[in-house]
């Protein structure tokens, strides 16, 4: 067989879709695995793009299929595998060679790796990958983070295998060292709110309103017509329509009540958080998936306080889903905010309209909102969604229904740590005199770290004590 256009280590879900990926757009491809077995398995079911693939266990081997300069994607689990793989690689690569890292990798060890292969003349693209194994197999999202000339190298594969919106490809160039991983992970982050956000409406249907998981998908089919058309919204109608096979019983009656988390959730919250920027609503996302996972606790919680009432919530299906847009509004101004910030602190001069367009397909969180951010953010340069006009006038017409959404649920007795607190981040969003002077009067009174006045320029520091009692 011909020496294969790239190479491909890590023939996981993710690996072995984005390897047939590959293959199906014309490229030859070698592949390498851990296991064996898999290589082996891969090549044997490949089908019809049979005479595309080839493979072997021996990393030498594997590297010796492939056409020079070599381009080879690693797509293991993320951390130490990774750069146990690059180690691997290294001796049998060349000056010209670049390894595309493709997995979830944390963007600081992105970095890393950029400088361990600085001086070694092999290139380095941190991609980010969105889409799951159907996207993997069918065009994913691709956010690339790199040097331009390596991207330009690879450009031609990833574009031909990422998704297509009216027909353009979701991938895009977004900037130096860590920009691609660091933009999949606020996109992880902003599923988490997304994600957070359609249980917490659910859990208004089921208990607030006492409806049934069959109910409760007509109405996600119903608004995956409107607005909040999305993948999202379009699966979750699927898992509340599916019934479980063994009891007859709705399946989602069955799931257990605790979610995973394998980090990117966090690590947006935690990247926020350095960076000074407020992303309450994916932190919110990230707290509830932990206190999910607390199930004993929550059980005894529930017989120390007794269970909420069930049908209270005062709400109607109208209401909910502006609540939801509007959530999902502040969702996303949060997460293009973090991301605005990590650009300058990074140089790295994202592209937020172009991250908007290449999460249009492909992707998770893919949706027909994220066209209209596109087009707002291509109109100007705007610090946060919330000052664009579409979203001004989508946020007046909404934030009503997320507060009454949210006051109900505070009387029903019902949890909605990301729709609160979108809520609370957009009204301190638009409130001009805010409460931080007590909290600035407070820190200058028991640690001297000073305050500015409304009506004179400078930094003062008072002597409390003999202030106290003077008003008036
Ligand atoms: P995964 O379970 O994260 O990784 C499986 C692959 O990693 C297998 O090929 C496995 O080899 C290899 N591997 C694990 N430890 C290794 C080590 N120490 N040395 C060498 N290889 C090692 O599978 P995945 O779900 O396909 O994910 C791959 C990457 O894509 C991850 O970074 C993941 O976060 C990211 N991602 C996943 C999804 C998704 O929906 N699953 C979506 C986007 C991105 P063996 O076969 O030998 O075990």
């Amino acid at each position: 067989m011909p020496q294969a256009d790239i190479g491909l280590v890590g023939l996981g879900v993710m690996g072995e879709n984005l390897a047939l990926n590959i293959a199906d757009n014309g490229y030859r491809i070698a592949v390498n695995n851990r296991t064996p077995d898999k290589i082996e398995a891969f090549i044997a079911n490949a089908g019809p793009l049979a005479d595309r693939v080839s493979g072997d266990a021996d990393i030498a081997t594997f590297v010796s299929m492939l056409k020079a300069p070599r381009s080879v994607i690693i797509m293991v689990k993320a951390g130490d595998p990774v750069d146990a793989v690059i180690a691997q690689l290294k001796p049998h690569l060349e000056k010209g060679d670049v390894i595309i890292d493709a997995g979830n990798a944390n963007y600081h060890d992105t970095v890393r790796r950029f400088a361990e292969l600085d001086g070694t003349g092999i290139g380095f693209l941190g991609i980010g990958v969105s889409g799951g194994e159907e996207g993997a197999r069918h065009g994913p999202s691709i956010m690339v983070g790199g040097s331009e000339d390596e991207w330009h190298n690879a450009e031609e594969v990833l574009k031909a295998i990422s998704a297509k919106f009216n027909g353009e490809p979701c991938c895009a160039y977004l900037g130096t060292g860590g920009a691609g991983h660091f933009v999949k992970t606020i996109h992880n982050g902003i599923e988490y709110a997304d994600m957070q956000m359609i249980a917490e409406v659910y859990g208004v249907m089921r208990d607030g309103l006492d409806m049934s998981p069959a109910q409760c998908a007509e109405v996600f089919r119903e608004w995956n017509k409107g607005p909040l058309d999305s993948y999202l919204i379009e699966i979750t109608s699927h898992v509340l329509d599916a019934v479980d096979s063994k009891s007859g019983r709705p399946l989602v009656e069955i799931i257990v009540d605790q979610a995973g988390q394998k980090g990117t959730g966090r690590w947006s919250a935690i990247e926020a958080l350095n960076l000074g920027v407020s992303a309450t609503t994916i932190e919110g996302a990230v707290a509830a998936r932990s206190i999910s996972a607390m199930k004993p606790e929550r059980i005894a919680g529930e017989k120390l306080y007794g269970a909420a009432p069930k049908g209270k919530a005062r709400v109607d299906l109208k209401t909910l889903e502006n609540a939801l847009l509007a959530g999902k509004i502040a969702a996303y101004a949060q997460g293009f905010a973090v991301m605005a910030k990590a650009s300058e602190e990074n140089g790295w001069d994202l592209p937020l309209d172009e991250i908007a367009k290449i999460w249009r397909a492909g992707c998770i969180i893919r949706s027909r909102f994220l066209d209209t951010i596109s087009q707002a953010f291509a109109k100007g340069d705007a610090a946060n969604l919330l000052t664009q006009p579409d979203f001004v006038t989508m946020m007046k017409e909404s934030n009503g229904s997320l507060r009454e959404v949210v006051a109900a649920c505070a009387m029903a007795e019902l949890p909605t740590p990301c729709l609160s607190s979108a809520l609370a981040y957009f009204d301190a969003y638009r409130q001009a005199q805010g409460t931080t002077n007590i909290t600035q009067g407070q820190r200058d009174f028991f640690g001297a770290h000073g305050f500015k006045r409304t009506d004179e320029d400078g930094d003062f520091h008072h002597d409390w004590p003999s202030l106290i009692g003077k008003a008036g």
